[in-house]
């Protein structure tokens, strides 16, 4: 029982049981104060309680006010995800006593959620999104190792949070991974959340059941505390193999919430779920309720950006690069807008160099982007968007390795030099003397020379020794400093000693 190896549900599905899975997600909104107040809502903040105030510390008498950007912003991803606005919604309390919820009851959204019916597709296949709505978060409890008390944080008491509901649709544990990535992608996409799982931004939980091939819905269970994208699909993957098993042996699936322990990458039971009766939801007396969203929402429609899958479709079309290039280029908002900044300053080098053909800079361009450049801000932790770079200096940098004005090696240097001055990159080939020569006048009186003072291996190369060449190559690279372009030495060198 206690130690079984990774089962992936796919092969469990064919056996016996068809794996049901409905994702919660809850995100963090990026607003600058939080949800009913205008305290600082500031994810980054060290230092506990400073941004606290009467209404998110529930003193008695004080009122909330609802945060407009707040609302927007889930309208918006209800857009994005294809989700019908009502006209109208409110909000409710949700009653239940915590010590890290000050009011003793949660504004949620019960009844009447901002965000109705909508999907996304997973590879070609629809996961129905049953509502998204809007309510606060609560503050943490912090639990000092050895010590019999704990403590508690507000900082994050009040801060805006959105819960998107789904279908049970999802039919595997992979799935629903992807659900997650592609959600997570959206919401930064939209810039309404940062939608770290890490840092808590992004908290999903799963609920789970097996339905026998010819039987109705299991029995589910909601797995909590997953905080990252792994723990999700092996959360999942324990959960189908435990269940088959409590099936199997003739038992029933008790409706439970189970935590996923990441050390010992197994579900654990802790607590029986409450119905939702439990909470005594009613409306929020203190707020009032929301009305013309389909005005808002027709003109947030407008601000909705392109969204990952149709750029994914566009970028196939319009560049013709390779699909899993396409997919790290668009799961990197800002590195795809720097990608088609560059792409357009090419335009500009194609004419001032007269070159015809742009489709072997893109690939380049592409390459460049996702090796070199990559390396280098991750080695330095800079953002994309904190680049020195300009596009025009990289599309210019693409353009003389294109041309062969510049060696692979070369071009190392240059990148480096760039990116950590922003200087053009012409700048620095002139500078540091880079140009490749590839002029066979200019090169003519090299080889000569080289020729003239290496007899035998000379002489090697004409009896057949092939690799006397290199040899030969080597000593015009070492007598240009470098910059004899290595392609063309051979070529000239071959052609002279084959006479
Ligand atoms: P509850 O009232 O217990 O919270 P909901 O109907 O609100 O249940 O559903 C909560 C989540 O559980 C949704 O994501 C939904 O898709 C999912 N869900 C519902 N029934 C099942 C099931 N039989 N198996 C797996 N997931 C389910
Ligand atoms: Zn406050
Ligand atoms: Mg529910």
């Amino acid at each position: 029982m206690e130690r079984f190896g990774i089962l992936r549900s796919d092969l469990i599905t064919q056996m016996e049981y068809k794996v049901v899975i409905g994702l919660e997600i809850h995100s963090e909104l990026k607003t600058e104060s939080k949800m009913f107040c205008d305290c600082l809502n500031n994810p980054e903040v060290q230092e506990a309680n400073v941004n606290v105030c009467p209404i998110c510390m529930a003193q008695p008498g004080s009122l909330p006010v609802i945060n407009q950007k707040a609302v927007d912003f889930v309208i918006k991803t209800g857009l994005a995800l294809n989700c019908k606005i009502p006209d109208r919604a409110k909000f409710d309390r949700k009653n239940y006593f915590y010590p890290d919820l000050p009011k003793g009851y949660q504004i949620s959204q019960y009844d009447l959620p901002l965000v109705l019916g909508g999907s996304l597709k997973i590879n070609g296949q629809k996961i129905r999104i049953t509502r998204i709505h809007l309510e606060e978060d609560t503050g943490k409890l912090i639990h000092p190792q050895g010590s019999n008390y704990s403590l508690v944080d507000y900082n994050r008491a009040g801060v805006p949070l959105m819960e998107l509901v789904t279908e049970p649709d999802i039919e595997s544990s992979q799935q629903a991974r992807q659900f997650c990535e592609e959600l997570q992608l959206i919401l930064r996409y939209l810039d309404v959340s940062e939608a770290n799982m890490e840092k808590g931004q992004m908290r999903c939980e799963v609920n789970i059941s097996l339905k026998s091939e010819k039987g109705e819905m299991g029995t589910k269970v909601e797995i909590k505390n997953l905080n990252s994208f792994r723990a999700v699909e092996r959360s999942i993957d324990y959960e189908i193999k435990r269940q088959a098993q409590v099936l199997d042996s003739g038992e029933e699936i008790i409706q439970e919430t189970r935590g996923w322990d990441e050390n010992k990458q197994k579900t654990f039971s802790q607590r029986v779920k409450e119905g939702s009766k439990d909470y005594r939801y009613f409306p929020e007396p203190d707020l009032p309720p929301l009305n013309n969203l389909s005005k808002a929402s027709s003109e947030l429609l407008s601000k909705i950006p392109e969204l990952p899958q149709a750029k994914r479709i566009r970028f196939e079309q319009e560049y013709k690069i390779p699909v899993d290039d396409i997919n790290i280029l668009v799961s990197n908002k800002g590195l795809s807008d720097y990608f088609e900044q560059v792409v357009s300053e090419l335009n500009t080098w194609l004419k001032i160099k007269s070159i015809d053909d742009k489709q072997p800079l893109i690939k380049l361009t592409v390459n460049y982007l996702l090796t070199e450049l990559q390396k280098l801000l991750l080695d330095s932790k800079v953002s994309i968007n904190d680049c020195k770079i300009s596009p025009e200096n990289f599309a210019e940098f693409i353009t003389l390795i294109e041309q062969k004005e510049i060696s692979s090696s070369a071009a190392q240097t240059v990148l480096k030099e760039m990116f950590e001055t922003g200087v053009d990159p012409s700048n620095i080939v002139e500078e540091k003397s880079l140009k490749q020569v590839s002029d066979e006048g200019e090169l003519d009186k090299i080889i000569k020379k080289v020729i003239k003072d290496n007899s035998k291996p000379v002489g090697d190369f004409k009896a057949g020794k092939e690799n006397a060449l290199q040899f030969l190559v080597g000593q015009v690279m070492a007598a240009s400093r470098g910059q004899a372009n290595p392609q063309i030495v051979e070529e000239i060198l071959k052609k002279k000693l084959r006479k």
